[in-house]
């Protein structure tokens, strides 16, 4: 596997490797269940299961589960499938958090009798008004000097169901005027009970901050080099103080690198639940999201994902990548993959007059334009063939590369038409342009390069193309206040329009390109609906 550009990690584990530092490189890639992976967690998946291939070493997969309030079981098994689907292996047997909560209660019972930790009776609103903000330093709760022995007391009482959820927690005494908010003697255990957990069941009633079990379990798991997104950054010196006060030789150290984010588009978890709470999209899997399911629904590639991944590299800088830079790797990789084929998204009829009633002309053509081995495909010419409404404007503006009353066009692997008349239905609605067909001596001689598709009446049958533009008009949503103003709302159009009637002998894979549109992947095939999804446009 080729190693990440830009990679600031890497050469911090090629040094440590140098010095001898570990025996083995573990990394573990740590999604919390609470709602479906997108393309940031690809990135994060490709950093740390491509650190550990190239280096020998081991990427584990944790389920981060310490809020039963907010995980489901349905995310645990749709994350496993998609980090399948992306092409990863972790490590052995799955890990979870809580398979470690016997460990964390001992490490919390060590910090509480070395007078690190204490049990506060102040309620969640009090603990917040105590810490105080940026401007102001926080105030110590009237609970912190409780004795060791009472402390140890509280937490077992805590721990066998004593008190009530939001009745009291654990903290850490660190300090209340550090600069660093989250260093005010932060909460490391809280009681919940109103919620049974996917693994544990009705086992525990206290469960651990992130924060707290997230440096224990690296530890426990010989994690090497933590490798996380940089807003927790701040979250590194509680990580080490809790680290450097359990009393263990071998530390995991973490790094961050900077989010994933994409243009006209959403990532965050909470965020995306906004949008289906809202039924502005469906579901996780909307093929507008970029989450993985949604992505996989579009029709992208597991290895067109990694691509992107490979190629956008590991920095600290703050970033908004473009869509199109997405779409540039499902471009390249499908070229490669997939025939060729016509479909008419808007059709006008065009009858050549000056063929007869029942022409008929095979012509044979390429599947693939470079790839030979791809072989040939008939297409049929007829006299009555349908174009793109696009394609045809009755008077020509500024020389648009269109045909017009009087201009020529080449029809694609056949020869030019000229539209002579046009006819129109009692709406004023163009319904039939009639165009003269020039055969190929005639066709030779006239200088045109303006080249359309097409299909012939009688070889098309009718299908739907749910065409897909951006689900947000404005580039950074996330950081808009009210991100709801600005969905768009022609985010999903669909077109009735029509394929050749023989096209699924063309479809590899679910997947084929229709000329001078996009890549499209098969839907639904069912005989009265033939379904495509746009995956995406061409490149003009
Ligand atoms: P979100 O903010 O999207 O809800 P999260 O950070 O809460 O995501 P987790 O399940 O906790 O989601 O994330 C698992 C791992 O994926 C973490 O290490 C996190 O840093 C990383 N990750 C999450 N979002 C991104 C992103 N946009 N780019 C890169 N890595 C990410
Ligand atoms: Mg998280």
């Amino acid at each position: 596997m080729k190693k990440i550009k830009n990679n600031f990690i890497c050469k911090i584990i090629e040094k440590d490797i140098l010095k001898n530092k570990h025996i083995k490189i573990r990394t573990r890639f740590p999604p919390e269940p609470n709602g479906h992976l997108h393309i940031g967690h690809a990135k994060s998946i490709f950093i740390n299961f491509n650190i550990a291939k190239i280096y020998n070493g081991k990427c584990n997969l944790r389920f981060d589960d310490t809020n039963p309030y907010k995980e489901n079981i349905k995310y645990i098994n749709i994350i496993k499938k998609d980090i399948i689907w992306l092409g990863f292996k972790w490590n052995k047997k799955i890990k979870y958090s809580s398979n470690y909560f016997n460990t964390f209660y001992k490490y919390a019972m060590l910090l509480i009798k070395k007078g690190l930790a204490y049990v506060d009776s102040l309620n969640k609103f009090e603990i917040k008004k105590y810490r105080g903000n940026l401007k102001k330093k926080g105030t110590n709760s009237p609970f912190r000097n409780r004795s060791i022995l009472e402390n140890i007391n509280l937490f077992k009482k805590m721990k066998i169901g004593k008190f009530q959820e939001g009745d009291v927690c654990l903290r850490a005494k660190i300090n209340m005027s550090s600069k660093i908010i989250l260093m005010r003697d932060p909460v490391l255990y809280r009681i919940i009970k109103k919620k049974s957990h996917h693994q544990t069941k009705k086992k525990w009633c206290i469960y651990p901050t992130y924060d707290f079990s997230h440096c224990i379990s690296d530890y426990i798991e010989k994690i090497t080099h933590s490798i996380c997104t940089i807003e927790f950054q701040e979250n590194k010196k509680l990580y080490n103080w809790i680290l450097k006060n359990i009393n263990i030789k071998k530390k995991p150290k973490q790094y961050e690198f900077s989010r994933l984010n994409i243009e006209n588009s959403l990532l965050s978890k909470r965020k995306i639940k906004i949008l289906i709470k809202k039924k502005i999209i469906k579901n996780w899997s909307d093929p507008r999201l970029l989450t993985i399911s949604g992505l996989r629904k579009r029709g992208y590639t597991p290895s067109s994902i990694r691509k992107f991944c490979y190629n956008i590299g590991i920095t600290k800088k703050e970033n908004l990548i473009q869509m199109s830079y997405l779409e540039h790797f499902i471009r390249n990789d499908l070229d490669k993959k997939v025939n060729r084929a016509m479909a008419i998204l808007n059709p006008i009829k065009i009858i050549i007059y000056n063929l007869p009633k029942n022409y008929k002309k095979i012509i044979s053509i390429p599947n693939h334009p470079k790839i030979k081995k791809f072989g040939k495909q008939n297409i049929i010419l007829r006299r009555e063939i349908y174009i793109e409404k696009n394609d045809f404007e009755e008077k020509n503006k500024k020389n648009k590369k269109k045909l017009f009353i009087n201009g020529k066009v080449k029809l694609r692997y056949s020869y030019i038409i000229k539209a002579k008349k046009i006819k129109k239905d009692r709406l004023n609605k163009i319904k039939t342009i009639y165009c003269k067909y020039y055969n190929k001596k005639q066709s030779k001689k006239i200088k045109n390069n303006i080249i359309i598709h097409w299909i012939s009446k009688k070889e098309s049958i009718k299908a739907n193309f749910e065409m897909y533009e951006n689900l947000f008009t404005t580039k950074h949503p996330e950081k808009k206040k009210n991100m709801l103003q600005y969905i768009n709302k022609n985010s999903i159009i669909i077109k009735h329009g029509l394929v050749q009637k023989d096209i699924f002998s063309k479809i590899l894979k679910k997947y084929i390109q229709f000329e001078r549109i996009g890549y499209f992947f098969l839907k639904k095939n069912k005989i009265k609906n033939i379904t495509f999804t746009c995956i995406t446009k061409l490149k003009k």
